[in-house]
């Protein structure tokens, strides 16, 4: 019987995702943070095994021919990003909670799988200010901006099969909503989808 919990966090690249994410595993050192396969290549302040296990395409075929991953995606350009399996049946089985940062198909995917997943969406404030993000933080080459975007759009749009949204104008104001959820606070109703289907994001890409 699983008596864990798994939270799935999705958004945009751009939403500020790593930074809560963060923020809320330093909060909780007992979480387990789901580290992805990836075959793309590690960026300059990206640590193996800790941000990502970077794979060759073969060694992630290799995964997903013997089904040792929840779920997995191809992204963007073509490369692969996957959540292994079975750390996260170890930690449900021992009652503890697994947070996955995985974009919407992979959410979809765990879903199915596992049901009571709590699903949450991190959202930018507008499109023009993820654009902004995306043009500053400088890991993004400007030829892929466009392309991001686009996925960002699509991702958006997905937002209203999460059960959460949360929007990410001011960090701490974001942890402390998503600490809310967590917390299976009273306060987190306020951050169900439902109750919030008429931000501008919405309207911007809707
Ligand atoms: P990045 O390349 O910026 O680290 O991540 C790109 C996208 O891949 C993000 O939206 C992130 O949530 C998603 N992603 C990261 N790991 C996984 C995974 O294991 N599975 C899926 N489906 N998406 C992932």
């Amino acid at each position: 019987m699983n008596k864990g919990r798994i939270i799935v966090i999705s958004g945009p690249s751009g939403a500020g995702k790593s930074t809560v994410l963060r923020r809320i595993l330093a909060n909780h050192p007992d979480f387990f943070f789901s580290v992805s396969a990836t075959t793309r290549g590690p960026r300059p302040n990206e640590v193996p095994g800790v941000h990502y296990h970077f794979l060759t395409k073969e060694q992630f075929r290799e995964l997903l021919d013997k089904d040792l991953l929840m779920e997995y995606n191809e992204y963007a350009a073509g490369d692969y990003y996957g959540t292994p399996a079975q750390p996260i049946f170890d930690v449900m089985n021992q009652g503890g909670t697994a947070v996955l940062d995985v974009d919407p198909n992979g959410a979809f995917q765990v879903l199915r799988k596992v049901p009571d997943a709590i699903t949450i969406f991190l959202a930018p404030p507008s499109f023009q200010e993820l654009r902004s993000r995306l043009e500053n933080r400088g890991d993004t080459a400007p030829e892929k901006i466009e392309s991001r975007l686009k996925q960002a759009r699509w991702e958006i749009q997905q937002a209203e099969r999460y059960t959460y949204l949360l929007v990410n104008d001011q960090v701490d104001d974001c942890v402390a909503r998503l600490e809310a959820i967590l917390a299976d606070r009273p306060e987190a109703q306020q951050s169900l989808y439902a109750n919030n289907t008429n931000l501008d994001i919405f309207k911007e890409v809707l």
